[in-house]
């Protein structure tokens, strides 16, 4: 389950403060030296975890902890609003463009799961929203990954946008925002390339397709089991693309959580959607608010 070890831990340090009619200096010093602890070893951000523990500080020696007549409780509440404060705060939306079609351009490491949330998101759009999309195949140099994408095709009921191997992607995804106008799809979901680690060539590649088709939205589809390496990565496509969302995918086998919790704070990019297993419809909207309580229980 995600946040499984983190949200134990946490669990475990405020049922000794829950309670409490009084919180002293010493509760309060006592309480964020658990949760330090327990948030670097889930994995967040180091500079992440100190900022978060200096607020904490701050506000639950405050007045509004203070005055209060639970201030136990009130505690745990400053720690879950900062928690959510975090996250991102409000749910952040794909953004719909007002002139159809709406293009998003998925990018991310090999592995990471792009092409499969590819799917999952077009999947998601049509379900709730009602909209008509087409999926691009702008990957040529992985061999199966056009055929993966046009097999997800298959499955969803979905057109897919392919042009072979031979042709560059820039091309491939220009011509499918041309056909989506033509066909009227409301939304383009452009797969790209990925590669093992972060490279220039691919950069260059994502940049000229940025370029060519000014995508909406470009979602950075990362794996929160791989932690911090994630959110590096995601600093790294943010610093060329300028990235507006992130979907963190495999939360479903992340007990730690560090990534999820790290990357709006260290890139400002929010995470939009989180993978929650390999099904296509295995993919949630992110709430900071609802992870926040689910994490503190
Ligand atoms: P790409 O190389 O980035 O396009 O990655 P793929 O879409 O091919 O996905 C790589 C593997 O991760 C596949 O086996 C997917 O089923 C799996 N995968 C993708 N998203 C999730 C997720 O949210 N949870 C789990 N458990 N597996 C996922």
């Amino acid at each position: 389950m995600a946040f499984e070890n983190l949200a134990d831990r946490l669990q475990e340090t405020f049922k000794k403060i829950r309670g409490k009619g009084k919180v002293s200096e010493a509760d309060v010093k006592q309480m964020t030296r658990e949760v330090r602890l327990a948030l670097l070893e889930a994995d967040v951000n180091f500079k992440v975890v100190k900022d978060f523990i200096n607020r904490i500080k701050e506000r639950a020696v405050g007045q509004e902890v203070l005055k209060s007549l639970t201030p136990g409780q009130q505690v745990i509440k400053v720690v879950q609003e900062e928690l959510t404060t975090l996250m991102g705060g409000e749910q952040s939306k794909l953004h719909m463009s007002n002139k159809p079609p709406t293009v998003v351009m998925l990018v991310g490491l090999q592995g990471a799961g792009k092409t499969t949330t590819t799917g999952k998101l077009a999947n998601y759009i049509r379900k709730q929203q009602n909209k008509k999309p087409l999926l691009a195949a702008c990957d040529i140099y992985r061999p199966a990954a056009i055929k993966q994408l046009q097999t997800l095709g298959s499955q969803l009921d979905m057109p897919v946008f392919a042009m072979g191997d031979k042709e560059s992607p820039v091309e491939i995804a220009k011509q499918a925002v041309a056909k989506a106008k033509e066909d009227h799809n409301d939304i383009v979901f452009i797969d790209t390339a990925g590669r093992l680690h972060v490279d220039d060539a691919l950069m260059e590649e994502l940049e000229n397709i940025k370029e060519a088709t000014q995508p909406d939205e470009i979602i950075l589809v990362v794996d929160a089991m791989t932690g911090q390496d994630a959110v590096n990565v995601a600093e790294s496509f943010n610093e060329r693309l300028g990235l507006t969302g992130v979907v963190m995918t495999k939360l479903d086998g992340d007990t730690r959580g560090g990534a999820a919790l790290s990357v709006k704070a260290v890139t400002g990019t929010p995470i939009k959607f989180v993978g929650m297993g390999e099904k296509l419809d295995a993919l949630e909207p992110f709430h900071p608010e609802r992870m926040a309580s689910r994490i503190l229980g």
